[in-house]
């Protein structure tokens, strides 16, 4: 960890690069994740506009300090000891939506329901399976996003992206290498920076009723009175990750703060205090559990960061 000095001398240097730029030193991320749980970041930005993202992240790599990207929080746990170095935001301000006929084009700063909402308003059909995700654009593209009928990679053109020294590249779809919540913008090092999106015509009404629909069956299915990061496990193929837990006896199991939801096993819910070590260890407990009854790995789809 930067000691104190430290952090507020990168910090000093920053506000005099970037007057104006929405900076918090020693950010609880617990206040800025859908879990509720996290250590602190030592430096949070949320850079307003493009220029300023490309100069943070440049100043990142020149200066050798440590960067994490994130969207809303939402697929997030971050550690306990929380995260050094460099933690940007990308969020208001990268978020400006084109429609051009069948294509939007739209700032990975945009809310994923922001999106869908604006697609089903102009009749646009194919992003209604993200009316409930609540992340960002540029986090639904890493994850390669879904929910019931669709996933990110059938709408998605190109995605244009900044590299750490600030410089851009557009990518197809082709290079993105889609797959079960998983894209080749994972780990790679890369800002997904906007992408195109190709929809069809629709009827503007009918796609909002399935909007509706897919609204009420996540209400009557998932947890959300309580703070998650969603589904916590990818779906092993050929099964299905709550019934794999339900049956290996986890359901509603609990370590501290973090339990295994009782209304959706594949869900671990925040009761209140949970630590990221407490969900680590429910983690564990699950992997084992179903290990040793049904011979099945599950593989976290949240993405785990930070020192613990
Ligand atoms: C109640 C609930 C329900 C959910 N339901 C679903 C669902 O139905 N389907 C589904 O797929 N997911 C679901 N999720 C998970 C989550 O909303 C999605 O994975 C979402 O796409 C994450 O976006 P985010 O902006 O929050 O990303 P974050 O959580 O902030 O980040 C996720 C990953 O993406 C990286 N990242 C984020 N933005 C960028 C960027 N611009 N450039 C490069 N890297 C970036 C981060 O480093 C991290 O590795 C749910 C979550 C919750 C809490």
């Amino acid at each position: 960890m930067y000691n104190r000095g430290r952090r507020a001398e990168l910090a000093e240097k920053l506000r005099e690069m970037l007057p104006g730029l929405d900076l918090v030193v020693d950010a609880p991320m617990s206040e800025h994740t859908s879990f509720h749980i996290g250590g602190p970041a030592d430096i949070l930005a949320t850079p307003g506009d493009e220029d300023s993202l490309r100069r943070l992240l440049l100043w990142a790599d020149k200066a050798a300090v440590p960067l994490t990207v994130i969207g809303r929080g939402t697929n997030l746990l971050v550690r306990d000891q929380g995260l050094r170095g460099l933690v940007v935001r990308v969020g208001r301000g990268l978020d400006r939506a084109d429609v051009n006929d069948g294509t939007i084009s739209a700032g990975a700063g945009l809310a994923l329901v922001e999106l869908s909402k604006l697609a089903a308003s102009r009749g646009l059909d194919g992003l209604a399976f993200a009316c409930g995700i609540p992340g960002s654009l540029g986090g639904a593209l890493v994850m390669n996003a879904g929910a019931y009928d669709g996933e990110m990679k059938d709408v998605v053109e190109r995605v244009e992206v900044m590299r750490p020294d600030g410089t851009r590249a557009w990518l197809s779809k082709g290079d993105l290498d889609f797959s079960h919540r998983h894209s080749a913008l994972q780990g790679g090092g890369l800002l997904a920076l906007r992408a195109e999106l190709a929809l069809r015509p629709g009827e503007r009404s009918a796609i909002e009723a399935r909007m509706a629909e897919f609204d009420r069956l996540r209400a009557e299915k998932q947890p959300l009175e309580w703070p998650s990061a969603g589904s916590v496990f990818r779906r092993p193929q050929g099964h299905h990750v709550g019934p794999l837990i339900t049956e290996a006896g986890m359901r509603g199991a609990r370590v501290g703060g973090a339990q295994v939801s009782e209304k959706h096993a594949g869900f671990i819910v925040n009761r209140g205090e949970a630590t990221a070590a407490d969900v680590m260890e429910l983690i564990e407990r699950i992997r084992a559990a179903v290990r040793a009854r049904f011979d099945v790995d599950l593989a976290p789809e949240i993405r785990i960061v930070g020192e613990g």
